[in-house]
């Protein structure tokens, strides 16, 4: 650019020289050098006002308007990239029947997808960039969305319809504190849960007077001097069975009762090591129990807010179960602690049979046995650790288990700190 001026200035001066008037010529030389310099400029911002294409041009002018340009057809090659990446975003999530929000770090809308519209009322893009909490303002779902790295799920009723039921569930992705919304509508599964509930409190309901009247029976039939001696046995097997079933129906209407309402109203303080001990006792007097050896490890001190009954039995059927499925002359350890953050634990240790790692997931399913014989023999309804999980669940506890087959198994209740109270705060309240 140097160069040309000089050289116009030397051209128009020298031109100036030859007419007479050199100063004239260098200030006509560069007064044009100037114009061209505004003129490009006007060219210039005129365009990109526009957005329109640069024409071509010299020197430092030619050169901007070639890097305008070239940044100007790449920018567009990204917008039409990023166009057809916001397509194929859509044309993915479209397919999915649950609702689709993109959030960004700060909870506002980013993308939605159709199902969004229809479940959570969205509209795009007239809502894209609102808070997400101005559209779905339940309490729970506030406190979702800032515990910011939980996954887990909560159900929500839906804005647009009271009686629907969302479960709604954040998903953090990308590098930073993106998360995905997804939502679907369980009013229809919540409806088959509860029929399938209602079923199976009422079928055991009905079963439940027949069994007491077979069983009053067989008890006299039993009793009945006259009885012909060839049906004692065949009376004594109908009479196993028929407990048998009656232990199922209870199990299944225990079930039923800890399933129908969600959380324990009415929580007092309760006294585990008493439970613990009477819990033992009770195992002590199975029939089939002369040479297990219990061995207790109990903070004397440590009571939990929970319901006496729900406690009594989940811990019971824990004991009951290492009774089961151990040998005789096994030992179990019982214990009951707090550990180095104040929580506390019920710990089961048997030295029985033990569980192979494959089972120890699903133990917990209804009437899911490891050896279906076995369970029946000792009189299990395979229902047991359905009751645990639910009184668990009940009490924000978590049952935790750990086995080796031959060796035995631990089967651990954890309770979180809050449940639980000391002895001498319940004394001096
Ligand atoms: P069940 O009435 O059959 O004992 P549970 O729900 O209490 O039903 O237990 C489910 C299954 O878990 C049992 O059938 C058994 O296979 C296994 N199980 C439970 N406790 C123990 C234990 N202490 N040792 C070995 N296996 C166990």
């Amino acid at each position: 650019e140097l160069r040309l001026a000089v050289a116009l200035a030397v051209v128009c001066g020298t031109t100036g020289y030859l007419l007479g008037y050199p100063l004239l010529g260098i200030g006509v030389g560069l007064a044009g050098y100037l114009a061209w310099h505004v003129w490009n400029l006007s060219v210039l911002t005129r365009r990109l006002k526009a957005w329109e294409d640069l024409p071509d041009s010299y020197g430092a002018w030619g050169y901007v308007f070639r890097r305008l340009t070239a940044a100007k057809s790449e920018t567009k090659k990204e917008t039409e990239n990023l166009k057809l990446s916001r397509d194929r975003y859509r044309l993915v999530t479209r397919a999915l029947p649950e609702a689709t929000v993109t959030l960004k770090e700060n909870g506002q809308i980013e993308m939605i997808n159709e199902a969004a519209v229809g479940l959570l009322g969205l509209k795009d893009p007239e809502d894209i960039g609102r808070p997400i909490i101005n559209f779905v303002r339940d309490p729970k779902f506030v406190e979702l969305l800032d515990d910011n790295p939980s996954t887990q799920s909560i159900e929500v009723s839906s804005p647009l319809n009271e009686s629907s039921k969302l479960s709604l569930r954040l998903v953090p992705y990308g590098d930073s504190n993106k998360r995905l919304l997804l939502a679907r509508d369980v009013t229809r599964l919540n409806r088959l849960e509860q029929i399938r509930r209602d079923f199976i409190a009422n079928i055991s309901h009905e079963l439940k007077s027949p069994l007491t009247v077979i069983i009053g029976y067989l008890e006299s039939i039993q009793d009945d001097k006259n009885a012909a001696a060839k049906w004692h046995k065949p009376l004594h097997h109908i009479q196993q069975q028929t407990h048998r079933m009656r232990r199922i129906v209870e199990d299944l209407l225990q079930l039923s009762a800890l399933e129908t309402t969600e959380a324990i109203d009415d929580a007092t303080p309760v006294d585990i090591p008493a439970l613990i001990r009477s819990v033992c006792n009770e195992a002590a007097e199975l029939g089939d129990n002369e040479g297990h050896a219990f061995k207790l490890e109990i903070d004397e001190d440590l009571t939990l807010m929970g319901n006496y009954n729900e406690l009594y039995s989940a811990f019971s059927n824990l004991v009951f179960n290492a009774v089961r499925y151990s040998p005789e002359g096994g030992n179990i350890r019982l214990r009951w602690y707090t550990d180095a953050n104040g929580a506390a634990r019920f710990k089961v240790e048997d030295q029985g049979i033990g569980i192979p790692p494959q089972h120890i997931k699903r133990l917990t399913e209804r009437f899911y046995r490891v050896d279906k014989g076995r369970s029946k023999s000792m009189g299990g309804t395979g229902l047991g650790l359905a009751i645990v999980k639910h009184v668990l669940m009940r009490h924000d506890a978590n049952l935790v288990i750990t086995s080796e087959p031959d060796l035995g198994s631990t089967f651990t209740c954890e309770f979180a700190q809050a449940r639980v109270i000391s002895r001498k705060q319940i004394k001096s309240a």
